[in-house]
């Protein structure tokens, strides 16, 4: 774990050092969780949404987009339940001062009970080698077995704390677990206590509880309360989804890790809507294509995994996260839900306003039931960051040259799809031809052209933003037209025609070689 933290050290500095993401109003030391995109970081982030917008709006006839604003009317978050239960249990540490998430310092307890149960299962596999029969041992070794039930129970009894609103009970957890603060170790706890996650602010200059408005905490109650105007607009037919890509603000309690868990962060979310009793089919088919849209950008399925909740929110009949393996373990990258009726039926009833659909083919009424995909665009980029960033040794090279850091990004993602050098600076031949591609080629991808410093710098300055392609202009292009593109997964160098560069560029970088593997 700890060359881990260190490599997340590494990605989040480097983040900065190349234009990836910024604290944000970092003159002023920063606000807690919240971050700027720099120029690269934008980029990456914006290809995220058009493959995330693309895979769902211009893939699927059935699926609409829309932009709704971050300001809603008040009601809304109260028939959604967020002004009562979007809630996390809070609690403060007295000697210390800090805040901290009741259910995280537990988890934390099953975390370091897990870890005890690898190292024993490592310790084992060391000792036995090849005849080592990990499932086995696990099912079977005394000390594993007691730290997996601990867990177990652990688990078990904060669920249904948290299930039940049961604050005392979470304490009373904490204290019997001993939990300390882990910075000071002190166990001078304040009560546990519910902690309201939405920012709130005043419509125009009039005071008190009517114009309170609220910063959405999920982009999903746009979709929702637009549901009917879409559907009449659209003259779409059940099954059909609305998808959006927008801001959301959440007050988070503990906001660590980088932009895992920030105060203000986008979301991507399509909300499709489906005849009551067919939620499980499309729950599942929704698990599948989404598990395909992240296995399609080259992530190895070993670091995605589902993780079912065993803690269902009050709209759910049914929920799992896609897990991705970050730095610090698997965490949630998006979550697949199963709301049922639960939020238009409680417009309906709040609003007074009808939120039915008439089916043609049944030739009836009915609140349509709806399943979710909501990923967090700024997890998917870390995730997108912390898996393509790599230090490698460079076969043959040597000095500064012999090791570089890499992102290896998928091509269509990448910022920028390919750089165009010449080979010297100071010859007007090389510039002038390198020039002239460059100025034709960025009509069509995003490139860069770049003269400063020697060859295999600039080589390394592409390498750590990710770009796929290198081109060099050197003296054979001014005799024959051809020039050297270098790719920077395999560092080949090849020899290609001047031509042929924007045929070879695209055939990697195009954002349709991705979708079409959907
Ligand atoms: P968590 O359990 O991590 O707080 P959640 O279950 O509350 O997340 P959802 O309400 O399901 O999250 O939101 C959908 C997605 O939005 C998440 O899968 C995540 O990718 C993203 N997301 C939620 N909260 C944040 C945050 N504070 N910062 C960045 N992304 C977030």
């Amino acid at each position: 774990m700890a060359q881990q933290d260190e490599i997340f050290k590494k990605l989040v500095s480097h983040s900065k050092e190349y234009g990836f993401i910024y604290p944000s109003s970092e003159v002023y030391d920063g606000l807690a969780a919240v971050y700027d995109y720099g120029p690269y970081g934008s980029l990456l982030k914006n290809n995220i949404k058009e493959y995330w917008w693309k895979a769902m709006v211009q893939l699927n006839e059935n699926i609409v987009g829309i932009d709704a604003a971050i300001f809603m009317h008040p009601k809304t978050w109260k028939a959604s339940g967020h002004v009562d239960a979007f809630n996390d249990p809070m609690l403060d540490n007295k000697d210390s001062k800090k805040r901290f998430r009741a259910d995280q310092l537990i988890e934390g307890v099953i975390e370091k009970l897990q870890d005890k149960i690898n190292k024993e299962v490592e310790k084992a596999a060391k000792r036995f080698g090849d005849s080592f029969d990990e499932k086995m041992f696990r099912k079977t070794n005394p000390r594993c077995v007691e730290y997996a039930a601990k867990a177990a129970d652990i688990d078990h009894r904060m669920n249904l704390h948290m299930k039940n609103g049961d604050m005392v009970g979470l304490k009373s957890m904490i204290d019997e677990l001993e939990i300390a603060d882990p910075d000071t170790g002190s166990r001078n706890w304040t009560e546990v206590r519910q902690f309201n996650l939405m920012f709130h602010t005043q419509l125009g200059n009039i005071a008190g509880e009517e114009s309170k408005l609220y910063l959405r905490p999920e982009t999903a109650q746009g979709i929702f309360v637009n549901f009917l105007n879409v559907q009449k607009s659209t003259r779409q037919k059940i099954p059909f989804g609305i998808a959006q890509i927008g801001k959301a603000f959440r007050n988070e309690i503990v906001a660590r890790q980088f932009i895992f868990r920030m105060r203000e962060f986008e979301q991507m979310e399509m909300q499709f809507f489906i005849r009551p009793g067919t939620q499980q089919d499309w729950y599942a088919k929704w698990k599948e294509t989404r598990m395909a849209w992240h296995l399609a950008l080259g992530t190895p399925q070993s670091k995605l995994r589902f993780k079912d909740h065993d803690n269902l929110a009050h709209y759910a009949d049914a929920a799992v996260d896609v897990q991705f393996e970050f730095p610090f373990g698997f965490r949630e990258l998006e979550g697949i839900h199963s709301r049922t009726d639960f939020d238009l039926g409680a417009h309906q009833e709040l609003s007074g306003k009808k939120m039915q659909y008439f089916d043609p083919e049944l030739g009836e009424n009915y609140v349509p039931f709806v399943v979710e995909t909501s990923i967090g665009c700024d997890r998917m980029f870390l995730a997108m960051m912390s898996h393509a960033f790599t230090e490698e040794d460079v076969p043959d090279a040597k000095g500064e040259d012999a090791k570089r850091t890499v992102l290896k990004l998928h091509p269509a993602l990448a910022p920028v799809k390919c750089a165009v050098l010449p080979l010297l600076k100071n010859k007007e031949e090389l510039t002038s031809a390198a020039m002239k591609i460059f100025n034709d080629l960025r009509y069509v991808v995003n490139c860069q052209y770049d003269e400063k410093d020697a060859i295999g710098r600039r080589y390394r300055r592409q390498d750590a933003i990710g770009t796929p392609y290198c081109i060099t202009v050197d003296f054979q292009t001014l005799e024959d037209n051809t020039v050297t593109i270098r790719d920077r997964d395999t560092l080949q160098q090849e020899r290609i025609k001047i031509e042929d560069i924007e045929r070879i560029v695209l055939q990697k970088t195009d954002m349709r070689r991705l979708l079409e593997k959907l």
